[in-house]
C-alpha cells in the first residue's frame, strides 16, 4: 500500500501536503471512495461520473478525464496489490495563499489517490446492527461529495459512542440520509428512500439496490418518510461502498420490526452479493 497517486503520476507514498492545499485548510474540494472485492473496482465509472458532477457543481477543474483517471485508479489498485479494500480519490482546488476566493484560474487542482485493505463487512451484514437518531444540521447541497464533512464526522461519532454502526439524520421530521450512508425502509412490502435532491448524496450503492429492487419485483419509492415512519418500519438498511447493505435492528431504543434483519433486506444483500462474487 505504499504507492500513491499524485496528480497523474503514481509515487511512493512520502508526500507532505503544502500547508496552503485549499482541501487543507478550506475543505475546498471533493472526493470518492471506491470499493475494490478480489482484485476488482466495483462500478468505478459510476463513481467517476459522480465525481465530475460534484466538480462541475463547485466549479472545479478535473486534472484528467473519467476515462484517463479510471485507468491511473486501476493502475494504482494493481501496484498496490489491492486485493479486498477501497480506492481513495481527493480533487482540492489546489494550492494557493490563503484567501476565501477562487485562487487564480491557472492554478492546478491538487489530486491524491490511494488504497487501503478493508476486509468485507459481512458478518454485520448477515446479522445487522444499531443506529442512532441525530438532527441533520449540515448545509443545503448535500448530494456533493466535498471535503466537508464535520456534521458528519460529529453524527458518526455519536453513533460510535452509543455502540451503532451508524447515525440516522433526520431535518426536522424527515429522515435523510446516514453520515456516511443511504437509509432504506421497507413497509409492507414496498421501500421507501429520500429522493436524490440536495438533502442527501446519491450513493452509488443506493442507485444500484433501486435497480437490483426492479430485478427483483419489488417497489421502490423515492419519496420522503418521517421519523415516526423509521421507527414503526417492518425493515430498515442502510447502503454505502464497501459496507454494502447493513440491516438495521434497532434505533436508539426501538426494535425494528422483529429485531433481526428482514426478508426483504436479505434478498437485497444476496443480489447485490452477485455483482462481485
Ligand atoms: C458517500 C456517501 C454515501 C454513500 O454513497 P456510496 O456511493 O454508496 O458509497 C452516503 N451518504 C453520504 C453522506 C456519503 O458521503
Amino acid at each position: 500500500m505504499n504507492k500513491i497517486l499524485f496528480n497523474d503520476e503514481i509515487v511512493d507514498r512520502d508526500l507532505v501536503v503544502d500547508i496552503e492545499d485549499r482541501g487543507y485548510q478550506f475543505g475546498d474540494g471533493i472526493y470518492e471512495v471506491i470499493g475494490v472485492y478480489d482484485g476488482k473496482p466495483l462500478m468505478m465509472k459510476e463513481h467517476l461520473i459522480r465525481l465530475e458532477r460534484s466538480a462541475k457543481e463547485l466549479q472545479l477543474n478535473l486534472p484528467l478525464p473519467a476515462g484517463e483517471m479510471e485507468e491511473k485508479l486501476e493502475k494504482l489498485a494493481a501496484a498496490n496489490e489491492l486485493k479486498e479494500g477501497i480506492i481513495y480519490l481527493q480533487v482540492s482546488r489546489g494550492t494557493s495563499p490563503r484567501w476565501h476566493e477562487f485562487p487564480p484560474d491557472d492554478t492546478p487542482p491538487v489530486t491524491i489517490g490511494y488504497t487501503r485493505e478493508e476486509e468485507r463487512m459481512s458478518d454485520m451484514e448477515d446479522q445487522g446492527a444499531n443506529a442512532v437518531l441525530t438532527e441533520d444540521i449540515r448545509w443545503l447541497r448535500c448530494d456533493i461529495k466535498t471535503l466537508n464533512l464535520l456534521p458528519n464526522v460529529l453524527a458518526k461519532q455519536k453513533a460510535v459512542k452509543h455502540d451503532a454502526v451508524e447515525a440516522i439524520m433526520h431535518r426536522g421530521e424527515t429522515v435523510t440520509e446516514a453520515s456516511a450512508s443511504n437509509v432504506f425502509i421497507v413497509k409492507n412490502g414496498a421501500l421507501y428512500t429520500h429522493p436524490a435532491d440536495n438533502y442527501i448524496l446519491n450513493g452509488i450503492t443506493r442507485q444500484k439496490i433501486i435497480e437490483l429492487c426492479e430485478k427483483l419485483g419489488l417497489d421502490v419509492h423515492e419519496e420522503t418518510y418521517t421519523v415516526d415512519a423509521l421507527l414503526d418500519a417492518d425493515e430498515v438498511f442502510v447502503s454505502a461502498t464497501k459496507s454494502d447493505i447493513i440491516p438495521i435492528l434497532k434505533v436508539d431504543d426501538h426494535v425494528i420490526g422483529k429485531g433481526k434483519p428482514g426478508e426483504i433486506t436479505k434478498s437485497i444483500i444476496g443480489e447485490f452479493r452477485k455483482l462481485y462474487s
